[in-house]
Order: structure tokens, then sequence, then C-alpha cells
């Protein structure tokens, strides 16, 4: 991925956050709600949201959404098969 497509990263609220607060080696549902009110304060938060949906970002928290919640948004549950649901 060229760098200047993730230029904006230079400019999320996260620089100055402990990486693990987004990276979780466990689901912690108080660790997420931290994640996430950084991002809600984050200047880039449409363009980070964006640049994990377009790229299927896997892990971690990406302008203020879970991998759950991409996928949600990615697979809206009326274009998902049943056993994928
Ligand atoms: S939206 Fe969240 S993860 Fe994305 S750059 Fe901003 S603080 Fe970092």
């Amino acid at each position: 991925m060229p760098l200047e497509e993730i230029s904006w990263l230079r400019r999320g609220a996260c620089r100055s956050s402990d990486p693990d607060l987004f990276f979780p080696l466990a689901p912690s549902p108080s660790q997420e709600a931290s994640a996430k009110a950084v991002c809600a304060g984050c200047q880039v938060i449409e363009e980070c949201r964006s640049y994990a949906l377009r790229a299927g970002e896997s892990e971690g928290i990406w302008g203020g959404l879970t991998p759950q919640e991409r996928r949600r948004t990615r697979f809206p549950k009326g274009l998902r098969s049943p056993a994928a649901s």
C-alpha cells in the first residue's frame, strides 16, 4: 500500500496512545470503550474507517469500529449467507 494512502495516520489521535489499546490480545469491553473514546475525538476518523473497510483490516479498532462491527458494515445481514450470520 502506498504510504501516501495512509498519510492521515500521522494526524490520528491514537499516535500518543498505547497500541495495545487498539489491538487487545483478548476481547475486553472496557478496553474497547477506551479505544473508541480516543477515536471519537480523532480528526481523521472518517479516513481511518474508510481505509479499514476498504482494506478489509481484520484486527484491531480502526475508525471507532471493532472487527465485528466492520464485518457487519461490509457485509450487511441481508447480504450474508445463513451460515455466515
Ligand atoms: S480513528 Fe481511531 S484508530 Fe483511526 S487514527 Fe483516529 S484514533 Fe487512530
